[in-house]
């Protein structure tokens, strides 16, 4: 028998290390030394932040903190138990209305974070016997979360309506008594592209499937009050499984499923994230549900004005057609060409982060502009130079 001691692991490691280093998709974490805001300091060097999700700019809103420091001062640090066992507080019921209400649905379950939201969604509704049709695009924890559910998985090429199309024909045909899931995002995470929602939608009404549609980076930015992508286009009602974030634009932590009441009660006693995990801080609620207040008050609609302002700053001065979001990707194909260009521009200032394999195909490594509200028309006009330079190289 081979002695399985601590030097065995460790050579595993050393190895599987080097392999990544090899490919040049080595990653590393850098602490920021401040506030989740427009200008960090980040391993002590001061920097512009291009790289966060934080579009609103509401993560350091003080608004957010004294929401969070009240229910502190009630309710105390830790929730102490699950959501089932003795650990929902008023504030997680009044999240999930709050949730509800704002996205105009009967109602909503709010999770503590999007990846266990996916995980714990997906493969309640969804099983063995079952078939699970994934945009190719999908975020990993819609990929992980299919994986997960035992169902049979179908993924079409990136927007690709005939696929999807000949997907749901061969899963209705082959599995005629199975449920069939369709999951796609509105907004792209690594894209910034939309989804054609009325025609998926459309398709999987005629075939009979669900539509579990993640909208992360729709929230808050997109539609009325920042409901989201489903809502602009008129198109929430046909939504089956509404998914956000509560950890991006809305500057706090945590995500929702949303939709009807049977779904949420299914969810509470169906959801293995929600149910086997302690519940997030009543303080992380109460700063959740402060958010969702702001991003559909008046002061929300000036955030979103001055995002799409910058935004729309930031395609007219590098000549590209006009932002469908707030997520800007510069294509630079090798993985470490796409580190160097991110290196270049952060001895520059600009802390632009670089998007490699596995978070993207390989080969399709790129840079990842996010722009935020906070930013001023200078730090646009600054990122937009920077780049041209860089890509004109
Ligand atoms: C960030 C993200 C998630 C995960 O949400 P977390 O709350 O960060 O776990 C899920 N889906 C998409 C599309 C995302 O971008």
């Amino acid at each position: 028998m081979r002695p399985r001691s601590e030097s065995h692991l460790d050579q595993f490691l050393a190895s599987a290390l080097e392999e990544i280093h090899l490919r040049g998709l080595t990653r590393r974490l850098s602490p920021l030394q401040t506030a989740q805001q427009v200008r960090v300091v980040r391993d002590g060097r001061s920097l512009l932040n291009f790289s966060s999700n934080d579009y609103l700019g509401l993560a350091s809103h003080p608004a957010l903190q004294s929401a969070a420091a009240a229910e502190w001062e009630r309710s105390g640090f830790g929730s102490g138990a699950s959501r089932l066992i003795c650990g929902t507080f008023d504030a997680h019921e009044k999240l999930d209305s709050t949730i509800a209400n704002f996205k105009q649905l009967p109602a909503a379950l709010s999770f503590s974070s999007g990846y266990a939201a996916a995980m714990g969604t997906v493969p309640a509704l969804c099983g063995a016997g079952d078939v699970v049709i994934l945009d190719k695009l999908s975020h990993a924890c819609l990929i992980d979360a299919a994986r997960l559910s035992g169902a049979t998985l179908r993924v079409f090429p990136h927007n690709d309506m005939s696929r999807l199309e000949s997907h749901l024909q061969w899963a209705t045909k082959k599995h005629p008594s199975a449920k069939i899931l369709v999951v796609c995002e509105s907004i792209y995470s690594m894209d910034g592209d939309r989804a054609p929602l009325r025609d998926i939608i459309d398709l999987k009404d005629r075939f009979g499937a669900w539509l579990f549609l993640d909208e992360a980076h729709a929230v808050g930015v997109i539609g009325q009050q920042g409901r989201g992508l489903a809502d602009e286009a008129g198109l929430a009602d046909r939504v089956d499984i509404h998914m956000g974030t509560l950890g991006k634009a809305l500057g706090s932590h945590g995500a929702y499923i949303a939709g009807s009441l049977r779904l949420r009660n299914f969810l509470i006693n169906r959801a293995r994230s929600f149910i086997f995990s302690t519940s997030p801080p009543a303080s992380v609620a109460a700063a959740s549900c402060k958010a969702i207040e702001i991003a559909a008050s008046p002061d929300g609609d000036a955030r979103r004005s001055a995002l799409w302002r910058n935004l729309r700053a930031l395609h007219e001065l590098l000549a590209m057609n006009e932002p469908s979001s707030a997520i800007f990707p510069v294509l630079i194909g090798g993985e470490s060409a796409a580190v160097e260009t991110s290196e270049r521009l952060l001895a520059a200032g600009f802390l632009v982060p670089s998007i490699r394999f596995p978070t993207v195909a390989r080969g399709g490594a790129r840079l990842r502009v996010t722009l935020t509200a906070d930013h001023s028309p200078e730090d646009i006009v600054s990122l937009a130079e920077a780049l041209s330079a860089e890509l004109k190289k």
